[in-house]
């Protein structure tokens, strides 16, 4: 497993990286098969003893109809039938209705008992194996690097977290029908073929030629599902593009806008679905039309031709009546797989991709990276794409005094977020590197260090949970007084002991409703539950009024001394609150410096741009 390195270029386009056609299927089958192990042993060991009784069941039916007087024991039968007759020959048990009977009942009750036991074994792999490839992405999703995370669009993934795994597991359903089915055709034809070798081999020519005749629809079927995936995906995108931007959109009074969109994105969905019904119903209705032509010139051949006894062709007539429907049964399978492979190949090109920059699990046990003397950007460079040439941070040479505060502006897109992601350890610099009090940040330091920061960003979230879980979430042990000195430092105490329920408040998208300020304390307080080394507020009140500014900045204050921290700030009060301030233009460092001082210059940048906050 990579560790924490940012992939080289940027994520490709599922048709462009995709395993083709019967590729897809069998890394379908090998993941699969790696999965269920022993338990697809057992399944197909049930499969051959269904087949093995469907058989059996089905050769017992000679003995039958001539104790019962339908056609005449002068005829020599084939291999199978003389195996049966073999049988009761060398066991000695005599051959007459009632032991045919109780034989009868006996298989019936195998194939009872092992059918049951089969339906909930591929039920435990269907949905087992559904589970396992989502908790596989879902692992891959969560150790990918921050940068093929933000550039992987959130839709995609919910397309392919809900719908496509769902989807998937449809594949699978079919899959693990389809060897039982094959299994018992191939028993059925052997059965016929003891009975008549020319017949089953021209039984089999026909089945062939429409297999054949079949062929062409095999790609519009795989087509079909490559674009009712296509088109779930673009609903996905727009349904949640339109509740991100909810209150925008409404302002805006673009709700129709976003009706016609999902409108497209549904219709497309269902013109999918009737087409790939389409497909089956004709492929259907051909092989409805070439059974009946075919069965038409079986029985004229038999009764014209090969002159078999009466009840040869009656067993033979019963065998290909339940044969045919499994043969379509497995046809319009394979169309079914057909259909949602491309469901898989979304999955595990996806999958790949975010594989291709994994960072390992953050140890359990792990010590806080401390800061005495400074953190330290040494030469930074980093750009997110690495095939351009265009720099988000170029050549940066910083300190950042340890305890004291830092902050850091500039125009919009100067690369201030950029640098507090690559002070976080998220982003990995291309060039040059970062150094915590001396020592580089890198490998098993990245994850200590993340931990011992504390991020507060613009916008924050809080879980639709109580106070007390959200406070938790960031210190799971954290204890009743650590959770309430945490709120007093963010003061955000006295307001949440106000609420109904103090710290067993609902709170978040749907509960009590927070003002912007309240939420950003409650996030505060969150980020110094863990006693951060280092406190990175990425703008964190730049949406406030002054007044709950005020709260944060003084909250903050009270941290002078004790921790490090950097305030990615617009505001000439956050500002002016700083030891250091350090000012960023088109990714470089321009100016640095105390902020008194700084203004002191003649010709100063920061004095030119604090003119325009
Ligand atoms: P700031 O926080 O100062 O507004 P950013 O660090 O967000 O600046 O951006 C610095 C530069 O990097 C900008 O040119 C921006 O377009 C680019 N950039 C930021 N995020 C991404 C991204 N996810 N993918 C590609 N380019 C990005």
């Amino acid at each position: 497993m990579k560790s924490g390195n940012q992939i080289n270029r940027p994520l490709a386009d599922t048709e462009s990286t995709a395993p083709k056609g019967s590729k897809l299927l069998f890394s379908y089958l090998r993941t699969f098969l790696h999965y269920a192990g022993w338990k697809v042993w057992v399944s197909i060991s049930l499969m051959v003893l269904l087949g093995f009784t469907q058989g059996i069941g089905l050769l017992m039916l000679l003995p039958f109809l001539k104790i019962i007087g339908i056609g005449d024991s002068g005829t020599s039968g084939g291999p199978g039938i003389a195996w049966i007759e073999n049988f009761f020959i060398d066991t000695g048990i005599p051959l007459n209705l009632p032991v045919v009977l109780i034989l009868y009942i006996l298989i019936v009750t195998t194939q009872a008992l092992a059918t049951r036991y089969q339906q909930v074994l591929n039920a435990e792999l269907v949905n087992g194996f559904t589970l396992f490839l989502r908790n596989r992405f879902n692992r891959a999703l969560t150790y990918t690097g921050w940068l093929t995370y933000i550039r992987t669009k959130a839709a995609d993934i919910t397309h392919v977290l809900t719908s496509e795994m769902g989807r998937v597991a449809g594949v699978t359903r079919q899959l693990m029908v389809l060897p039982g089915n094959f299994l018992v055709v191939f028993v059925q034809l052997g059965v016929a073929f003891s009975i008549s070798p020319p017949m089953t081999a021209a039984a089999i020519v026909c089945g062939g030629c429409l297999l054949l005749i079949m062929r062409p629809y095999n790609l519009r079927v795989q087509q079909s599902g490559k674009a009712l995936r296509n088109s779930t995906n673009s609903m996905y995108a727009s349904i949640m593009e339109f509740m991100a931007g909810m209150k925008v959109a409404k302002s805006y009074g673009v709700e129709q806008t976003h009706l016609e969109i999902f409108r497209k994105n549904s219709t497309e969905i269902s013109k999918q679905l009737v087409r790939f019904t389409r497909i089956i119903s004709k492929t259907g209705m051909y092989f409805q039309i070439g059974t009946a032509v075919a069965i038409g010139a079986f029985l004229w051949g038999a009764v014209e031709i090969a002159h078999l006894a009466a009840e040869r062709l009656l067993v033979l007539v019963f065998i290909f009546s339940r044969l045919l429907p499994r043969f379509r049964q497995m046809q319009q399978s394979y169309h079914q797989i057909l259909h949602t492979l491309p469901a898989f190949e979304a999955a595990s090109v996806m999958q790949m991709q975010l594989e291709q920059d994994q960072e390992s699990p953050s140890p359990k046990d792990y010590k806080g990276v401390s800061l005495k003397e400074a953190i330290q950007f040494q030469r930074v460079s980093f750009k997110y794409d690495k095939r351009l040439n265009t720099f988000a941070v170029n050549g940066i040479d910083l300190r950042i005094p340890g305890r004291r505060m830092t902050a850091v502006v500039g125009p919009s897109g100067a690369g201030k977020s950029t640098l507090a992601d690559l002070m976080m350890g998220l982003l990995v610099p291309d060039e040059g590197r970062i150094l915590i009090d001396d020592l580089p940040l890198s490998g098993e330091r990245l994850h200590a260090w993340r931990r011992s920061v504390g991020y507060v960003p613009q916008e924050n979230f809080l879980f639709h949970d109580t106070i007390r879980i959200n406070l938790q979430w960031a210190k799971s042990d954290a204890t009743e007084s650590e959770m309430r000195r945490a709120l007093e430092s963010a003061a955000a105490l006295d307001f949440v002991m106000e609420m109904p329920e103090g710290l067993d408040t609902v709170v978040g998208d749907r509960g009590v409703r927070l003002s912007g300020g309240e939420r950003q304390r409650i996030a505060l307080a969150r980020a110094l539950l863990r006693n951060p080394t280092l406190l990175l507020l990425d703008e964190a009140t730049s949406s406030l009024d002054s007044e709950n500014e005020r709260c944060i900045q003084q909250a903050v204050e009270r941290l002078h001394g004790d921790i490090t921290v950097v305030a990615i700030a617009h505001r000439l009060s956050t500002i002016s609150m700083a030891e250091q301030v350090v000012l960023l233009d088109k990714g470089q460092v321009v100016e640095t410096g105390i902020w008194q001082e700084l203004l002191q210059r003649p010709n100063g940048r920061i004095r030119a741009f604090s003119q325009g906050l």
